[in-house]
């Protein structure tokens, strides 16, 4: 807690130099929690007249675009030369929800040879080294920690109703709308004074929840009912969707969010897998109940990694032989967490 307080310091002391140029980036396939924390700085920052621009290696989701500053996101895949200047040119490089420069696809070689101070603010375990590491893997999201840095270092004026709104975007987001990863006293704590500061939490539910595709829910709906797994032998779903699937219902970015997290709600299921066919690459999403860390059986076998109910992984394989390693490692992963004592 104090090493937090003397970062945080250190960094106050860094954003009190005049004309300072930042650049805000978010983890790729930017969720609630990334482009929330980008919306709130960007807008802090803006605010005390600091010059900064939130850049993308691929897309914000459609459905994350209401918060402000998100629809100004330049992205990579289609400015790829504004992105290298600005990286180039920066003073300070903030980032966001992620815990490595690995995790900012295409944008990484040029973050890595820039010249600006690297900041993260996050809350994944084992962060990289740079310059400036502000991290707590107890809270609930990066949203939480940025709260604490936008009022440690600016005071809670600072803190408009569309930072309010963006901040909450990602604490609800992250937990699953506060079901798990949640149990912390000051989360509430948090929320109630982005209350206070004028958080407009219909709104920001209306924006997250309510406004679905029909598409999407066919999507979802097909997903659960033709293609979920459930093992016979271990507390373990997985859901593979195919390329063709997402085409067949007209999928954008965000709309396969939360559908991981739904196989958890069988009473005998405590891990569930999504494993989605991409264009470049097979994407895996896992999710546990209780203290099945599925971080190390994504770290372990598929290159990725994560927190210990909500990790993630890629493979540059077909699907079909995706979902077989998946299967085959469920032993293995359940002999690890036997020899653990976790099961
Ligand atoms: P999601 O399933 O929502 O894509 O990812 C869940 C969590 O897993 C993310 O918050 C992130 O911490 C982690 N994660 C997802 N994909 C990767 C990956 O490819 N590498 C690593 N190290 N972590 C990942
Ligand atoms: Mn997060």
């Amino acid at each position: 807690m104090e090493d937090l307080d003397k970062t945080i310091a250190e960094l106050k002391i860094r954003l009190s130099e005049k004309g300072l140029k930042a650049v805000i980036i978010p983890h790729i396939s930017p969720d609630g929690d990334a482009a929330g924390s980008c919306s709130a700085l960007s807008e802090v920052l803006f605010r005390c007249g600091i010059q900064r621009q939130i850049l993308t290696c691929d897309f914000m989701p459609e459905y994350l675009r209401f918060l402000k500053n998100i629809p100004e996101t330049i992205s990579y895949q289609e400015r790829a030369e504004e992105c290298k200047c600005l990286i180039a040119d920066a003073d300070l490089i903030f980032m966001l929800d992620h815990n490595t420069v690995k995790r900012e696809g295409d944008l990484a070689p040029w973050v890595s040879a820039a010249k600006a101070d690297r900041i993260i603010i996050d809350h994944h375990p084992e962060p990289d080294c740079q310059q400036i590491v502000i991290s707590d893997t107890r809270v609930s999201s990066t949203c939480e920690l940025l709260y604490q840095v936008i009022t440690r270092i600016w005071g809670r004026e600072m803190i408009t109703v569309d930072v309010a709104n963006a901040l909450y975007t990602g604490i609800n987001t992250d937990t699953g709308g506060l079901s798990h990863n949640s149990s912390r006293p000051q989360t509430y704590r948090i929320i109630a004074d982005l209350l206070e500061l004028g958080l407009d939490k219909a709104f920001v539910h209306r924006q997250i929840y309510q406004m679905n595709h029909l598409s999407r829910l066919r999507l979802i709906g097909n997903a659960l009912l033709n293609k979920l797994q459930v093992s016979s032998s271990y507390p373990v779903a997985i859901i593979p969707i195919t390329l063709e699937e997402l085409e067949r219902y007209n999928y954008k970015d965000g709309d396969l969010e939360g559908l991981v997290n739904i196989p958890l709600s069988i009473h005998n299921v405590c891990v569930s897998v999504q494993i989605t066919e991409r264009r470049e690459r097979v994407k895996l999403s896992f999710r546990s109940k209780g203290n099945i860390p599925v971080n190390e059986w994504a770290r372990e076998w598929f290159n990725g990694g994560g927190h210990l109910n909500a990790a993630g992984g890629q493979m540059q394989l077909p699907l079909e032989e995706v979902v077989r390693k998946v299967w085959e490692t469920v032993p293995l992963f359940f002999d690890l967490l036997k020899n653990k004592g976790l099961v």
